[in-house]
């Protein structure tokens, strides 16, 4: 048997956490199994869908590699696999056929009732304790009670039958699940009266057209896939195999929704994880990788994923360990790629700071970039904080705050004389001896004979040409600044701070 496996995101919402993982593991399963990876948008929810949310999935999925082998038509190129298409609504003489197919056989019928008579049922369900269910008014009707009811311009939704018994079924992830039909609300509609046809039916329809093999989705459809069984069987198709997996989880162990955490992928783009921390991360919210090692590219995840590593307790989303992630994807980066990568996050960094007053004297390139590599590539978690580390080489002027040019064990005097006399040892480094190696020793020597303690010196200077109490190595940092602006702002502080000095 060659593996199908799918994902069949809902375009109602932009690409989540959820979806994401969901579409790994059927990724990883597939690509392990030697099968193939299907995508099929399930937009039949007309009202919530939109092409916003479309192309939000499907770009996140390509950001984050987890290309398919078959799926809709996408950016000018044509659907691509033997079944297309792959949006649902463009299936939907398919859809209908198959409730004709169990319309024919009696497995399904049409159904009569009014939203006032359901509503009324449910009403008397609910003050007698009961669970909702449908009542069956419409199971047996005679051909002339359904001609009568057609005559009076009632449009029929259809249901399907959900016959007596126990449904069950063997989970790759849980194990032997076993459900009551009883349970399941009663007979259920798979096509509403005006004719478009539901979620349980289509997916049931389009994983039997399409041949899918593994079933891989989240928990939240496992009271859905005895409804789903059933109809498998009534249509005559071969049931897949089923895979729920775990619910992720807030750290307090609630469900993670959108509306109480951060669940859309594109946020977490946004801030500067880089895909290949975002990937390793999902593979691990889970999932068990069976050795001490953390750190996985996409294609040694390819090569270790199993469906039998899956856990079935829930997976806790922990935000500092995907941080530690990407700070470690971050490091392993190719420095020419991450110059690459920062240009976009610092350029938006700087546009807010202009919005905020600021000036900045160049939009940074990958040039720029290339020469700080080595004081940022260890200090970023996310590509989101560069603009936190290198800002002050492209704003011109910084905003220093007079209070942090005064370290601790200083007064405001001991700053304005620290800072110029570090000005003239600054300045008696000649272009070329503008050096970090350079500068080190000279400040030191400063510190010493002044009896300052040379932390107390550099962070003085650190904020005089920064504004910042962390940056990246000070003596780097003013090479890559360049020893005339290094000069002024080291002027410009003294300056300020001598301003604020009490005249007596
Ligand atoms: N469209 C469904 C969803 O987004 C797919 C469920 C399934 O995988 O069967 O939840």
């Amino acid at each position: 048997m060659t593996v199908r496996c799918r994902i069949a995101p809902s375009p109602t919402g932009p690409l989540h956490i959820g979806t994401a993982r969901t579409a790994l593991y059927n990724f990883l399963f597939a690509r392990h199994e030697g099968g193939t990876f299907v995508l099929r948008l399930e937009d039949t929810d007309v009202a919530r869908s939109t092409v916003a949310y479309e192309r939000d999935i499907l770009d996140g999925l390509h950001w984050l590699g987890l290309e398919w082998d078959e799926g809709p038509e996408v950016a000018g190129q044509p659907a691509r696999g033997p079944y297309a298409p792959y949006r649902q609504m463009e299936r939907l003489p398919l859809y209908r056929d198959a409730a004709e197919r169990l319309l024919a056989r009696d497995l399904a019928y049409p159904c009569y009732c009014t939203r006032d008579e359901l509503d009324a049922d449910r009403a008397a369900q609910e003050a007698a304790h009961q669970p909702p269910r449908y009542v069956g008014r419409c199971a047996n009707l005679t051909a002339g009670e359904r001609r009568a009811r057609e005559a009076e311009g009632r449009r029929p939704a259809i249901r399907f039958r959900i016959p007596p018994g126990t449904v069950a079924f063997d989970d790759i992830i849980r194990g032997r699940v076993e459900i009551e039909t009883d349970a399941l609300g009663g007979d259920l509609v798979i096509v509403r009266s005006d004719g478009t046809p539901l979620y349980h039916f289509t997916v049931v329809v389009d994983d039997a057209e399409m041949a899918i093999t593994h079933v891989i989705r989240g928990e939240d459809h496992l009271s859905n896939t005895p409804k789903h069984i059933l109809l498998f069987r009534a249509l005559g198709a071969d049931v897949p195999a089923f895979a729920h997996l775990p619910l992720i989880l807030n750290p307090d162990r609630t469900k993670m929704s959108k509306r109480k955490s951060q669940t859309a992928i594109a946020d977490y783009r946004g801030e500067g994880f880089v895909r290949e921390a975002l990937v390793n991360f999902l593979a691990l919210l889970g999932w068990a990788s069976g050795t001490e090692e953390e750190i996985f590219t996409l294609e040694q995840l390819v090569e270790r994923f199993d469906l039998a590593r899956v856990h079935s307790g829930g997976a806790i989303f922990d935000r500092e360990r995907l941080e530690w992630l990407s700070g470690q994807w971050i490091r392993r980066l190719p420095t020419e790629d991450l110059a690459e990568r920062l240009v976009p996050f610092l350029s938006a960094d700087l546009a807010a700071r202009v919005a905020g007053g600021a000036r900045v004297v160049r939009q940074p390139t990958v040039e720029d970039m290339r020469p700080l590599m080595p004081l940022v590539q260890e200090r970023l978690p996310v590509l989101g904080a560069i603009g936190d580390l290198v800002d002050f080489l492209f704003i011109d002027p910084i905003a220093v705050d007079p209070a942090l040019l005064v370290p601790r064990h200083w007064d405001a005097g001991t700053a304005v004389e620290g800072l110029e006399a570090a000005r003239d040892v600054i300045a008696a480094r000649g272009r070329v001896s503008f050096e970090a190696d350079e500068l080190e020793g000279p400040l030191r020597e400063l510190a010493q004979q002044r009896g300052w303690k040379a932390g107390d010196l550099f962070m003085a200077i650190r904020v005089a040409i920064t504004g910042r109490t962390a940056t990246p190595p000070l003596f780097d940092t003013m090479v890559a600044l360049g020893r005339a602006r290094t000069l002024e702002r080291l002027d410009a502080a003294a300056g300020m701070l001598r301003e604020r000095l009490p005249t007596d």
